[in-house]
């Protein structure tokens, strides 16, 4: 009754917002969306990959240069939840992908993190892995960003993925300074990537067991710049967890205009 009483006063103080429609949120879930948005939302995740046709969850495509440095478990080198769609006004999940860069509450984190948490126990489950034997990390962003927005959303989401699934948070990597990725070609991009990040404690990686986590995956520079570090560290295993993947709208479109974009529960 007095606990209850409690959680009234720090919610009454501390309102939770709808990360999408900044609609106060009722109810003692750090983690949920007002109901509308909830049920757009649930919709949005059951866009099909036009490649592998797959929903997200079970989408088995991976950028090519990725796969010389990560490892699969029940199948899977990348754990995703979502797809993210460049330009889709619509998308919901782009919407709380942009909740996830920019909110300083951390409501779109936890919601994410707790499905990609989701994705993780339950093949780490299948195939038989410990979780406790793995460690959770992230590429950093840079300095300047996270100084613009106050935190850095991959470090949320690696934290939060380790807390819900009792894997071992540790900051393996660190980031010189660099050019905006946003502003570089795919090439660019690639060159730019493959020296913007350093090892923390260059010998302490013989034998471990890695998860990397990120926001978004696009092209996968990031993160194969990333593995590849861990893997010539001496990391024995690497999967990849990611809040969404990115698919092109064009491709998507031709999936959408048929009516197996949605399929039933
Ligand atoms: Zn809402
Ligand atoms: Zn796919």
């Amino acid at each position: 009754m007095l606990r209850m009483f409690f959680k009234r006063i720090v919610q009454h103080l501390f309102p939770r917002h709808c990360p999408i429609c900044k609609e106060i949120t009722v109810g003692s879930d750090a983690a949920q969306l007002c109901a509308d948005c909830a049920m757009v939302f649930e919709a949005d995740l059951l866009l099909r990959c036009p490649v592998c046709r797959l929903a997200a969850s079970e989408c088995i495509c991976t950028p090519g240069r990725l796969k010389r440095f990560t490892d699969k478990i029940d199948g899977h080198r990348v754990f995703t939840t979502a797809f993210y769609q460049p330009g889709e006004r619509s998308s919901y999940v782009n919407k709380l992908i942009y909740a996830l860069k920019n909110d300083p509450e951390d409501t779109a984190a936890r919601i994410f993190a707790q499905m990609m948490s989701h994705e993780i126990l339950l093949r780490f489950t299948k195939s038989g892995k410990d979780i406790r034997e793995w460690i959770i990390t992230y590429p950093p962003r840079r300095e300047e960003k996270v100084d613009d927005i106050g935190f850095d959303q991959a470090e949320r989401l690696a934290q939060m993925c380790a807390e819900y699934t009792g894997a071992r948070f540790a900051i393996l990597l660190a980031r010189y300074g660099g050019k905006e990725q946003k502003s570089l070609n795919r090439a660019e991009r690639e060159a730019n990537m493959k020296n913007a990040f350093y090892l923390k404690k260059p010998r302490s990686l013989q034998g471990a067991r890695v998860i990397l986590c990120d926001d978004v995956l696009t092209t996968g520079a990031t993160l194969t710049a990333c593995a590849s570090l861990l893997k010539e560290a001496g990391a024995k295993e690497i999967v990849i967890v990611t809040a969404a993947k990115t698919v092109r709208r064009e491709k998507t479109e031709k999936v959408v205009s048929d009516m197996s974009w949605f399929t039933e529960e």
